[in-house]
């Protein structure tokens, strides 16, 4: 059925070699024409792809449970939701973001008076994985539709129920003179990568990311990539752990662990181990009473190589599993994989190496905050940091950092901030700050 169809597609786009190029062609000339300029023509657009959403919704989320077993609810929330909120809040925003600026100029330039237009780019390609695909196409495309320009999306071949939607949908809500999608894997991507774009949106892993920055040098396209990495999380002894414990085992069950800023590795005093362990296994149960290997609302692995991959490490692992309720079972036919919790992992170890992107939870015991922060800032720059603290001791670690926002802040807090680099950071909680929320009666002003 639905692989098959997508299938056609992608044999159509290798044999067409002209394909990439003629829907380029037809972008550039939609651009040329001015047909993306007025602000209402973008206001209308997103409005037609918030309300692709909200009137979709259940097909988007059967095609997500056909690709990942996505639970209804995580993608009424991270998905579907979050798609609605920011398509209407860019539209609603759109005059204001759009308005020329006036700099600040010295005394001697102001009778120029001189104004800032914002200019849209041209066409952008947008290149979006499989975790959360209908999320990861639609906010690259409603920056597009926003800034004034033409998109090409493609899709992930990983997530093809998906894949098949959006191509089905887009023409129907989006104008497809301006807005088109491209199906296919490596070498259809290849091929649209050979061609000059205004501009590039790739989200997915790193490795990928150097070739399509390769691909953008070629013709100096400016690029934005959305990558990947450990996340880690640090608990503070002062901590509950339980409550803890709790926030992060639901922050890694989502999707199964399969999220981007998943909390990946977690730094624990050593002598609260076993505590936090048992907060885990609390929450687990309160999660998922029957377990979480035949539950409905816990997620299957994408495909039987990230399978594999997962239960290599979990073989490989040097560290203590948890046994007695995270028995870690798996389901091969199924995919899935329960939490599995491995304690005492040391930083040499197997699951330290690359970002998990599953269920699997490796705690590290360390014997002091100082200790946890050397362990975060030995490796890359994550793209989150989790950090669990309500220290309330306001003492500064740095005279430096009197603020105001200093003082709402303790003393740990300050320390995190201050000694460690993080794309995002996030104190006692997990994963929330990207979920959106859905309301069956958000209000898509408008007539189709
Ligand atoms: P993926 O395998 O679907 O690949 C992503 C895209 O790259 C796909 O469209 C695929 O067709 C294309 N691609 C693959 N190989 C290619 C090649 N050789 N040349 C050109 N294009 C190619 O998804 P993935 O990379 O496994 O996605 C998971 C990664 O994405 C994780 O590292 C995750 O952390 C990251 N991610 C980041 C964000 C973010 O917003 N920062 C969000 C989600 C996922």
């Amino acid at each position: 059925g639905m692989n098959c169809r997508l299938h056609v597609l992608i044999e159509l786009s290798v044999t067409d070699t002209n394909l990439g190029t003629q829907i380029r062609e037809t972008l550039r000339a939609t651009f040329k024409a001015g047909v993306t300029r007025p602000l209402e023509w973008r206001k209308h657009q997103l409005y037609q792809l918030a309300r692709l959403a909200q009137n979709e919704a259940d097909a988007i989320c059967d095609a997500l449970n056909k690709d990942l077993s996505k639970p209804r609810l995580e993608v009424l929330m991270a998905e579907v939701g979050t798609v609605v909120e920011r398509a209407t809040k860019s539209a609603e925003q759109l005059d204001a973001w759009a308005a020329p600026e006036h700099p600040d100029v010295p005394d001697w330039q102001k009778g120029w008076k001189p104004t800032l237009h914002k200019a849209p780019r041209g066409t952008a390609l947008i290149i979006s994985p499989w975790n959360y695909p209908f999320i990861l196409n639609s906010q690259p495309l409603i920056g597009a539709i926003a800034a004034g320009c033409c998109a090409v999306l493609k899709p992930s071949e990983v997530s093809p129920h998906l894949s098949q939607l959006v191509t089905d949908l887009l023409p129907k809500y989006l104008d497809p003179s301006a807005y088109q999608i491209v199906n296919g894997a490596v070498p259809e991507t290849t091929k649209l990568l050979e061609l000059q774009w205004d501009h590039i949106f790739y989200t997915g892993n790193s490795r990928v990311a150097r070739i399509i920055t390769a691909a953008a040098a070629k013709h100096l396209t400016p690029l934005t990539l959305e990558l990947g990495g450990k996340s880690p999380v640090l608990v503070d002894s002062a901590y509950d752990m339980s409550l803890a414990a709790k926030r992060i085992l639901w922050g890694k069950c989502n999707n199964a662990g399969q999220i981007c800023v998943a909390p990946d590795y977690i730094l624990v005093p050593r002598s609260k181990q076993d505590e936090f362990v048992e907060g885990l296994k609390k929450a687990y149960k309160t999660f998922f009473p029957d377990g979480a290997l035949g539950a409905s609302h816990y997620g299957s692995i994408v495909n039987e190589s990230h399978f594999n991959r997962l239960s290599s490490l979990l073989d490989r692992t040097k560290g203590e599993r948890v046994t007695d309720v995270f028995v870690g079972r798996k389901d091969a036919a199924r995919k899935r994989i329960e939490p599995t919790v491995i304690k005492n992992v040391k930083d040499d170890d197997p699951l330290l190496e690359e970002e998990l992107f599953g269920p699997i939870l490796p705690i590290v015991p360390v014997d002091s905050l100082d200790e946890a922060l050397a362990f975060i800032n030995a490796r890359p720059h994550p793209l989150v940091l989790y950090a669990f603290t309500e220290d309330p001791n306001v003492k500064q670690r740095r005279a430096l950092c009197l603020s105001l926002t200093a003082y709402l802040v303790s003393r740990k807090h300050l320390i995190v901030i201050d000694e460690t680099q993080s794309g995002g950071l996030v104190f006692n909680d997990t994963f929330q700050q990207l979920a959106g929320m859905f309301h069956d009666l958000i209000f898509v002003p408008g007539v189709a």
